[in-house]
């Protein structure tokens, strides 16, 4: 008799544990596109100093979480500019082949159906389809909301793809950290340099390990390795010392960092519906 109560009482332990540890965040990462071969100058690098290819990706990402959902970046090209027989979109440099909300519909979510929405920053290659989450909560630094809507229209941007987000409900941040789901497994980093308000995403993914998506900290990894800043960073300087910071960061914590625009990085990956957990 008392062995089955304690059986039972074990069975019912596990039962209970085991969904409880199935409830750690699960990453999509769907495909947003590509950017051909730009000027290196623009990177102050040479063709020759990169070793891997020239061409970008971009990436949209998907977090599932038992309290929520959050889409990261929106890529450049929005879902309403591919052409009406399903072919791939073309802009200049940028290529799109898949719809976001395809992949997104693939997994089973409407682009209402997001809680959160998080862009790395402005630039209009990560703003693209930004309009179609005006229903979400957005987390946005106060510096980058400034910057994407006081003046003038700027360089790399793109108002239209996100003016609806002007007056949606949102996170103002001032260049500080968020933890989404209030368990530290999806946070924020502020991460400014590249635009004022710039960030980056940290996940502790269960099986997989800690992973940082570190926005456009870096677009080729030779700007880690040779020392090199954009031309096109808003503050040269204060990207320099974000990227100590994020040195810091990612020996503390062991996260893999993932540059999001690094095809190299990117071609290795496992992408929607497949996911990391
Ligand atoms: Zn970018």
């Amino acid at each position: 008799m008392r062995t089955s109560t304690w059986k039972l009482l074990a069975l019912t332990t596990i039962a209970w544990i085991v969904p409880a540890m199935a409830q750690g965040p699960k990453l999509y990462i769907m495909d947003c596109g590509t950017i051909g071969e730009m000027d290196m100058k623009l990177y102050n690098l040479t063709k020759e100093e990169v070793k891997g290819p020239l061409e970008l990706v971009n990436v949209c990402y998907l977090i599932v979480h038992a309290r929520g959902t959050l889409l990261w970046d929106a890529g450049y090209i929005p879902d309403s500019a591919f052409p009406a027989d399903g072919s791939p979109a073309k802009n200049g440099v940028f290529g799109a082949t898949k719809k976001l909300t395809t992949q997104l519909a693939e997994i089973g979510y409407k682009p209402e159906q997001i809680t959160y929405l998080g862009l790395s920053h402005y630039h209009s290659d990560h703003t693209g389809n930004a309009n179609l989450f005006a229903g979400s909560m957005w987390i946005v630094q106060e510096s980058e909301y400034a910057a994407m809507f006081g003046g003038e229209q700027r360089g790399i941007q793109t108002r239209s793809s996100y003016e609806k987000l002007k007056d949606a409900k949102r996170i103002t941040l001032k260049n500080e950290d968020k933890d989404v789901f209030g368990d530290g497994t999806v946070v924020i980093k502020t991460a400014p340099g590249h635009t004022p308000g710039h960030q980056m995403l940290f996940l502790k993914l269960a099986k997989f390990g800690p992973v940082l998506l570190a926005g456009d900290l870096y677009h080729y990894p030779e700007e880690r390795t040779l020392d090199r800043v954009p031309t096109f960073d808003g503050d040269a300087a204060m990207t320099r010392v974000t990227r100590k910071k994020v040195d810091e960061f990612v020996k503390q914590t062991g996260a893999q960092m993932w540059i999001e625009h690094d095809k190299t990085t990117h071609d290795k990956l496992n992408k929607s519906p497949k996911f990391y957990e």
